[in-house]
């Protein structure tokens, strides 16, 4: 294949999607591309998030690259800092670093129509062009902070858990965590032993699964290590479980009834006081939020220092939290656990497209994607984890594999044919985007909780209703007559591959 100057390629962000792209790049014998990265190292939500507890909760071997697997994986749910090793051993296995530019940040995207090729503006104020871009910049990147009056009087420390202070020691404080939502209840029962006192603040009782972590044995690690195969049997049978579980969550149907009854047993023998698990009952249906899983979450709250409070806050005072009842909560610490901002809300950066027209612009209804990854009016620009292609019960992974394989099939067909621009037909998106929201009326998530998967008016551009198998089925084959393809002018050439 090509390593052709004539066809740069520029990734933008280095998470799991962007490093997955460069490997399969550079595997196809693809070498003209360039990773840009905001931050100072590789890794996104696993460079980002290291609070106490942080950790996958879709099993690890499912949860890494099906062409880099692990044998290694020391516990059934890795930790962070696991994962953050994993993907720079992946780096430096595959000899990513001479196309990473870090401390990159990608500010602005315009496509030239006559050239063929997006103009990138980036902070270090090198002008970036691109044949194709592929952007990777994560859905769950930058921290959401609630909107509480008198956040910034707080005295004490106050922070968010994709934003640890590791220089603020726990030990003995008085420690409030807001929020009860994946990362709480991964952070609440690993600092509850060590502070003085924890006041956790809960909106709304999440749903949890028991997660049956366990440290994964040498013999297995060796077993893995030598019969790789058996490794990837293990993982299809780890994601085949999913895929079966995939409708008591995702489904608006009685099946979700199996998970609630799953998830009230696993409370009734998780906390023995009836108040207490009165008030840890969730009330919406089972699915609708993103299900939890956790064996510590629950059993936390029956220790003699930690404290739910189900009021809802009415303001932070340099003191404390004080709730609608009028109670100070005095702390010492805030952890603020109130997730993301979702990165679908809008374009990640100004992107302007053919004619044009702006992808914020494009996306005023919501973010739309042909099979999640390609907008029409915006040619050669592939979305890694984009519109709709979140699973809610199983590993994004899957997903994002998949999605780079399709680009890779779309990229060879443009070095081989020397093709100037692939854009997907609007009809064909269009219609795409139909059936999905259609499907969308049927799924658990519609049933009428309020989630940060939903758009104000109710519909969702973040999850895809279905299974991970159809959907990886349905976007096996880049196919052209889906496409505009738009060959290079006489005289001009798309590389010299
Ligand atoms: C705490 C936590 C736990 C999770 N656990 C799971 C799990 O168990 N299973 C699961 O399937 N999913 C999980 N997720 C979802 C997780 O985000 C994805 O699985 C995966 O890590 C996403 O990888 P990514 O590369 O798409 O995005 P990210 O990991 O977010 O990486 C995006 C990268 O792009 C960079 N970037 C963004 N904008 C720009 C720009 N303009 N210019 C340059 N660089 C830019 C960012 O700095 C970042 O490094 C979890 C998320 C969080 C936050």
């Amino acid at each position: 294949m090509s390593n052709a100057p004539e066809f740069p390629i520029a990734i933008i962000g280095a998470g799991f999607a962007g490093i997955g792209a460069a490997i399969q790049l550079k595997q196809a014998g693809i070498l003209s591309f360039t990773m840009y990265e905001r931050a100072g190292e590789i890794g996104g939500t696993w460079r980002d998030n290291t609070y106490p507890g942080c950790a996958c909760d879709v099993p690890s071997h499912v949860y890494s690259f099906s062409f880099e697997q692990n044998p290694n994986w020391n516990r059934a749910y890795a930790p962070a800092a696991e994962i953050q090793q994993y993907l720079l051993d992946c780096v430096a296995r595959h000899r990513l670093r001479p196309h990473l530019r870090s401390n990159t940040t990608i500010t602005a995207a315009r496509w030239d129509d006559g050239a063929g090729e997006w103009h990138l503006d980036t902070s270090t104020g090198e002008a970036v062009t691109a044949r194709v871009v592929i952007s990777g910049v994560g859905g769950l990147v930058d921290p959401a902070y609630p909107d509480i009056p008198g956040l910034d009087r707080f005295a004490g420390d106050l922070f968010h858990t994709a934003r640890w202070r590791h220089d603020v020691p726990l030990a003995g404080k008085r420690v409030a965590v807001v929020g009860t939502g994946a990362s709480a209840i991964q952070v609440v029962p690993s600092i509850a032993p060590a502070v003085g006192r924890l006041v956790v603040f809960q909106r709304t009782a999440p749903w949890i699964m028991p997660k049956r972590d366990r440290v994964i044995s040498e013999h297995t690690k060796q077993l893995f290590a030598r019969f790789p195969g058996l490794q990837t049997a293990y993982r299809w049978a780890l994601f085949g479980l999913s895929e079966a579980m995939g409708p008591i969550v995702f489904l608006d149907s009685p099946l979700s009834k199996i998970g609630e009854r799953g998830s009230l047993r696993h409370l009734e023998q998780s906390v023995r006081d009836p108040e207490l698990r009165r008030k840890l009952t969730p009330h919406f249906q089972f699915g609708c939020k993103r299900v939890l899983i956790s064996d510590d979450y629950w059993p936390t709250f029956e220790r003699d220092n930690v404290e739910l409070v189900t009021e809802s806050i009415r303001e932070i005072t340099p003191a404390g939290i004080v709730t609608a009842d009028g109670v100070e909560h005095a702390v010492d610490v805030i952890v603020l656990a109130t997730g993301f901002k979702l990165g679908l809300a809008n374009a990640p950066f100004p992107v302007t497209g053919a004619g044009g027209r702006t992808l914020d612009d494009a996306w005023r209804d919501g973010a739309v994607a042909y099979k999640g990854m390609t907008v029409s009016g915006f040619p050669n620009w592939f979305i890694l984890m984009g519109p709709n292609t979140g699973p809610g019960h199983t590993s994004v992974l899957v997903y994002t594999e998949h999605q780079i394989q399709y680009a890779l099939q779309a990229i060879r067909m443009m070095i081989a044919e020397d093709v100037k621009a692939v854009e997907v037909k609007r009809e064909v998106m269009d219609a795409y985007n139909a059936h999905l929201q259609a499907r969308m009326k049927r799924t658990a998530w519609n049933s009428g909780c309020k989630s940060w998967y939903l758009n104000p008016d109710g519909s969702n551009h973040a999850l895809y209703p279905g299974f991970a198998s159809e959907y990886c089925l349905g976007v096996r084959h880049f196919k052209c007559d889906e496409y505009h393809v738009v060959p290079q002018a006489p005289g001009e050439t798309a590389s010299a591959g």
